[in-house]
C-alpha cells in the first residue's frame, strides 16, 4: 500500500454559473463527478438543471 499524503486544505470546485461550492473537491476525477461539462467546467445541480435540462424540455 502506498502512503497517501492528506492535504487538509483541499478546495472544492465552484459552480461556474453561480459560484456556489459544489460537493466535489478539485482533486476529484471528472469521471466521478456529476454536473461536470467537458470543455466548460463544474456546475452545481441547480445550474446544470437550468442550463442543460430545463432548456431542452421547454424547447418546443
Ligand atoms: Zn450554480
Amino acid at each position: 500500500m502506498k502512503n497517501i499524503l492528506i492535504v487538509k486544505e483541499e478546495k472544492k470546485e465552484k459552480c461556474l454559473v453561480c459560484g456556489k461550492e459544489t460537493e466535489y473537491l478539485i482533486s476529484t476525477p471528472i469521471q466521478e463527478r456529476l454536473f461536470y461539462i467537458e470543455g466548460a467546467g463544474q456546475f452545481c445541480q441547480a445550474c446544470h438543471y437550468d442550463i442543460y435540462i430545463k432548456k431542452n424540455r421547454s424547447d418546443r
